[in-house]
């Protein structure tokens, strides 16, 4: 069973040197009507569906090092009102990401995609003073069971998640919860509490099904 925190710590080396951190790809992307992405390797999760998992979990095998100043350089260069950092799991860098948003123009959106596993109070009450910030926490279960089973992570870090939404609400920063709705009942939907959920969508690509099915987590509906 993966120790997200552990993993975290591990990762980091692999993905960060300084302000660097290790990024496979930049990209225009038709998310949020057109927006500016730069995704990053490394992550601290391994869920069964992750379909960017080739890469996002081997950051030896890919990618290049980039300071905040080059990825801004790039995210902004492609002239879109949004940027998005999404790939892996963008706060295993905190330094790196911190001064990324501190250096994206005001009037531009920057939204970051996170598990939301590393948002402690310390980083978000940092998180708090951009006002261009929006944080989409992706949860990855609906309680501690179905947590652990979709990412091979301890269920105690499910909390993680939930904890991290109700930091980014105490410290104003915009944010909204999103889920893949596949693998899960109304009733256990509704279970969590959270107002306008954002469903995600499952990529079933031919591994993805595969991993799924290795892992007795079993499609229910269609995101
Ligand atoms: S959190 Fe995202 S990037 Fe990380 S393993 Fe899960 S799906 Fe993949």
């Amino acid at each position: 069973m993966i120790d997200p925190i552990e993993l975290s710590i591990q990762v980091r080396n692999q993905v960060s040197k300084n302000d660097k951190r290790k990024y496979y790809r930049f990209r225009k992307t038709r998310f949020y009507a057109g927006c500016a992405t730069a995704d990053c390797l490394g992550c601290n999760l391994r869920c069964a569906y992750c379909w960017g998992q080739k890469k996002v979990w081997n950051p030896n095998k890919y990618g290049e090092y980039y300071t905040s100043t080059e990825v801004n350089q790039k995210l902004v260069n492609m002239k879109l009102p949004l940027v998005r950092l999404s790939g892996g799991e963008p706060t295993i860098s905190k330094t790196h990401l911190l001064s990324l948003i501190s250096l994206i123009p005001e009037e531009t959106l920057f939204i970051l995609e996170t598990n939301g596993i590393l948002l402690d109070e310390d980083f978000v009450e940092k998180l708090s003073q951009f006002h261009n910030l929006y944080v989409r926490v992706s949860l990855k279960g609906v309680d501690e069971l179905t947590f652990e089973k979709i990412t091979g992570a301890k269920g105690i870090y499910f909390h993680n998640q939930i904890n991290a939404l109700k930091l980014l609400k105490q410290y104003n920063v915009k944010n909204r919860a999103a889920l893949l709705p596949d693998f899960f009942t109304d009733e256990q939907i509704k279970s969590l509490g959270i107002l306008n959920l954002e469903y995600e969508q499952l990529i079933a690509y031919p591994f993805v099904v595969k991993n799924l099915e290795k892992k007795g987590i079993k499609i229910i509906r269609n995101s």
